[in-house]
């Protein structure tokens, strides 16, 4: 039977895969040792199992190993990437270009790079949700260092011209800095192909457990500096100090070979389902789509619903749909999603928006009840304000 709350809500965290948690668990217990420790077993168990959890997420990306840093997730990453750089490239410049559409983690983090003289240039998108790589060419100075631009939107899904942006990147000497967080293990994301030269991604995207993450930094052409910003006992070849999450390292490394390997998989169940549910909103009166509908992941769908609040929408859910509408996640309050703001709509249309974010457990039971609630609810609260 179906059980309720249906969850629909993957961009802000999926759940662990119960292959990842079951390779976690002997490293909580039997194999607690230190990672660092070089005196005896139990470090050297450590040590290898992080060691080869390195190597299943640099194959999932197309890195080498000795490229990847272990964080506590991607707010860490993007922090310690646009810091780092900031700080380790200040002899070449002080000017960085993004998004206005970029994470919280990416925005804020450059807000305070500001306050300390750095230059920052956010660039806005089109109605779509893709930038225009002509205007990230048009907005290079003789001060540019980096330019940082995310791979895929978690608010609407778009996927970004990453290999185009870095063509422009490498055609002017500029770093490319992305935030693949919700790339990474739903789409084919290659940091060659791409021509990445630093990434950050997210463990708990992506069926692996919360609080871990990594960096990749390119080790050659270029080869990218990156000055610390935790001081400590030198982990994570100087970039990162701190005793390592063994089980949650493991449990990435797991969660990121299953990717590898399920992901044309889950792209064909999730896109099928995603589908189902936006044509069935679709022959909803008033109901339209946000983002570019090519450029997408498979398993997202942003809605507005025109002539009615997202607030009156959640509530009439009745709790049986767990989504995420376009009025929440900004420290709390009930401002308009700036994603959505970003693409032209208006600030009522922007509150009646709501993220559906599919995952590899989502089933076609949980998507025909989805549609139901939504349709039921929606008609409930139109007749209401008639
Ligand atoms: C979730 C998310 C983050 C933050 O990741 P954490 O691991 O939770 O810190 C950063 N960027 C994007 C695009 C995200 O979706």
């Amino acid at each position: 039977m179906l059980s309720l709350p249906i969850y629909l809500d993957n961009n802000a965290t999926t759940p662990t895969d119960p292959a990842v948690l079951e390779v976690m668990i002997p490293y909580f217990t039997k194999h607690f040792g230190n990672a660092a420790s070089k005196n005896h077993v139990f470090g050297w168990e450590a040590d290898e199992a992080v060691a080869y959890a390195r190597e299943q997420v640099a194959n999932l990306i197309g890195a080498e190993p000795n490229e990847i840093i272990f964080t506590s997730g991607a707010t860490e990453s993007d922090n310690l990437a646009l810091k780092g750089i900031v700080e380790a490239y200040a002899g070449k410049g002080n000017h960085i270009i993004t998004l206005n559409t970029e994470h919280k983690a990416v925005i804020d983090t450059c807000k305070h790079l500001e306050k300390n003289g750095v230059e920052v240039t956010y660039l806005p998108v089109n109605a779509d949700g893709l930038i225009d790589v002509t205007a990230i060419e048009a907005a290079i100075q003789p001060t540019t260092i980096l330019i940082a631009v995310m791979y895929a939107n978690n608010e609407i899904g778009i996927i970004q011209p990453i290999s185009s942006i870095s063509a422009i990147a490498k055609k002017h000497g500029l770093l490319l800095f992305t935030d693949a967080t919700q790339a990474v293990g739903k789409i084919p994301v290659n940091v060659v192909s791409d021509g990445i030269d630093i990434m950050a991604f997210s463990a708990h995207k992506m069926y692996g457990p919360k609080g871990v993450g990594a960096l990749y930094v390119r080790r050659k052409n270029p080869r990218v500096k990156l000055t610390a910003q935790i001081d400590g006992g030198g982990h994570e070849r100087g970039m990162r100090s701190g005793t390592l999450n063994v089980p949650g390292i493991v449990g990435f490394g797991k969660a990121c070979e299953l990717c590898r390997l399920q992901m044309m998989e889950d792209t064909a169940k999730t896109e099928r389902l995603r589908n189902k549910l936006e044509q069935a909103l679709l022959q909803l009166e008033g109901v339209t789509i946000n983002g570019n509908n090519i450029h997408r992941l498979p398993h997202v769908c942003n809605a507005s619903f025109k002539y009615t609040d997202g607030e009156g929408l959640l509530m009439g859910f009745n709790k049986n749909l767990a989504v995420s509408s376009g009025s929440a996640c900004t420290s709390a309050s009930l401002e308009p999603s700036y994603v959505l703001k970003a693409l032209g709509l208006s600030d009522d249309l922007a509150h009646s928006s709501i993220r559906f974010s599919l995952s590899r457990f989502t089933t076609e039971e949980e998507i025909d009840f989805a549609i139901q609630q939504i349709t039921a609810t929606l008609h409930e609260l139109r007749t209401m304000s008639h």
